[in-house]
């Protein structure tokens, strides 16, 4: 049995060398009610993740041996997995993360198409041949996996992150060590567990859950690792850089953001309002995409605050997997302080927000971490609620004289992952697609709420190394290998 259902709480074990690997165990609860234990994991230690290197570096020769289509057919066999385990795989990642159960169901249908769409890569796999300027000279370059990497991620996607870095380092033909979140690790064990039932070999994928310290820094020591895809904090993300480079690894660091949306005068006024809503709002802020400033312009401020903090009062907080809510609770208590800390930085600097501001009491809500819709308006640049990640649902609205204006309040910030516009000025559009320091970037859309076939990522102190998913993805996961034949 995979986890032991003996007692009422099922146990989530390890998975080394195609083994289930029992010890101790940490708790894994409902941030939407904390009476509410959804399992216990496995609490791994470093010489788990020294066994799970030592299995990744055995299975490689054979797995990346293996011809690519082979290996998309087992990562097309673990899409069908997770299809036939739609439902419970959703419900869990609701219990464990808070997010609501459309927005679950919506992460595990991606999760699915990720697969699906990196069991394809397989038979593509695309590597360059030209032209030689020799006579009788074939020259051309093939992909090669990197070996064995380290896959660390962050609880706010607990089932899409691990999928979009796991599909492509297994069809490039990696062997891999995946470390989850402590606080959400249930979606990538689900993620293992089809990986295992469609019998991908043992060996070829190796889950560790435990302290993110201890576990980190013995797969950054791990002697066969040669590289790491780390999703989360920047902090994190930067201690990561220094300690991978001391070995050479090769890292791809996805990290903070401070995603703006800019709305000018001549938008569709209420698609700016929702637009603006859902991205910063929706997964209760915690999409590193999120929306944390809305820069409008001045000729239209008051009426769209007014219209924001309407529409925002609406929002109904509470368990997600009750029908009709829209916001779930803080992932855990340390977030929820995080975000209330924050909310107290910002009364003082800007005042009484114009919503929310406070954790929500009473009834079911005090069993989780729920904390209110918040919305401070006149914001400025220098203010810390303008220029830090929150990573919650707070709003900062801030004011601009003209477009340029709101460009460069927009780039004031150190970081650049996500960005909108809400404009139907066509030159508006281009200008800002050119001078917006941010990776990815929406038009009349949120600027959270993107899909899996198009390079992600940011710039600045949002991200460092090669991009993932798409085509992109396979930059990081393979080296070249060129190759000059005489014949
Ligand atoms: P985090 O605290 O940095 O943790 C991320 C992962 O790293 C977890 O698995 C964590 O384990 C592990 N970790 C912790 N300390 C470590 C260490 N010293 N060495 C190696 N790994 C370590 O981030 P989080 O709170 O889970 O996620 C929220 C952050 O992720 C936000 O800043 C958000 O913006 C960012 N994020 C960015 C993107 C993007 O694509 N740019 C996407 C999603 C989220 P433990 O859980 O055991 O601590």
């Amino acid at each position: 049995m995979l986890d032991s259902s003996m007692s009422t709480t099922p146990v989530f074990a390890n998975y080394v060398r195609g083994e289930w690997v029992e010890g101790p165990t940490f708790e894994n609860r409902n941030p939407a009610n904390t009476d509410e234990l959804v399992g216990l994991f496995v609490k791994g230690s470093a010489s788990t993740v020294e066994e799970a290197a030592a299995a990744a570096a055995e299975a490689l020769p054979a797995w990346s041996g293996m011809a690519a289509p082979a290996r998309g057919a087992l990562l097309f066999k673990v899409a069908e997995i997770l299809e036939q385990k739609f439902d419970q795989i959703a419900a869990d990642m609701t219990r464990e993360e808070g997010k609501t159960l459309p927005e679950a169901k919506g992460e595990v249908r991606r999760s699915i198409n990720i697969f699906r769409y990196f069991a394809g890569e397989g038979s593509r796999m695309a590597g360059h041949i030209v032209p030689s300027e020799r006579d009788r000279v074939q020259m051309f370059a093939i992909r090669k996996p990197v070996g064995v990497v380290g896959l660390l991620t962050p609880w706010n996607f607990p089932s899409a992150i691990p999928a979009w870095k796991l599909a492509p380092a297994l069809i490039a033909g990696n062997t891999v060590i995946l470390k989850p979140a402590s606080v959400a690790p249930l979606s990538a064990w689900r993620l293992v567990e089809a990986c295992h039932q469609a019998g991908i070999p043992k060996g070829v994928v190796n889950f560790v859950a435990g302290s993110g310290g201890e576990l980190g820094r013995a797969i950054l020591e791990a002697k066969p690792l040669k590289a790491v895809s780390f999703t989360g904090s920047t902090e994190i993300g930067h201690w990561i850089h220094s300690e991978a480079s001391k070995r050479r690894l090769k890292i791809q660091l996805e990290m903070g953001g401070k995603n703006p949306t800019i709305v000018l005068a001549d938008a569709d006024f209420n698609s700016a309002v929702e637009n603006t809503v859902n991205a910063a709002f929706f997964s209760t802020g915690q999409k590193c995409t999120a929306t944390s400033r809305v820069i409008v312009e001045d000729a239209i401020y008051d009426k769209f605050l007014e219209a924001l903090v309407a529409r925002t009062k609406k929002l109904t907080v509470g368990d997600g997997m009750e029908p009709g809510i829209d916001i779930g609770p803080a992932v855990d208590q340390g977030q929820m302080d995080t975000v209330l800390r924050y909310i107290d930085i910002g009364i003082k600097e800007a005042g009484s927000p114009k919503c929310g501001g406070q954790r929500l009491t009473g009834c079911s809500y005090d069993k989780g971490y729920f904390v209110a819709p918040t919305i401070f308006a006149d914001v400025t640049e220098d203010m810390t609620i303008a220029q830090e990640e929150i990573f919650g649902p707070v709003l900062a609205v801030m004011r601009a004289k003209d477009f340029a204006d709101a460009m460069r309040i927009a780039n004031n910030v150190p970081f650049g992952l996500s960005a909108s516009v809400q404009t139907t000025n066509v030159g508006r559009v281009f200008d800002f697609i050119h001078q917006m320091e941010a990776g990815l970037l929406t038009v009349n859309l949120p600027s959270a709420g993107v899909e899996y076939q198009l390079p992600f990522g940011g710039t600045k102190d949002s991200s460092f190394g090669p991009k993932e998913q798409g085509p992109a993805a396979l930059e990081f996961y393979t080296d070249y290998k060129t190759v000059y034949l005489k014949y």
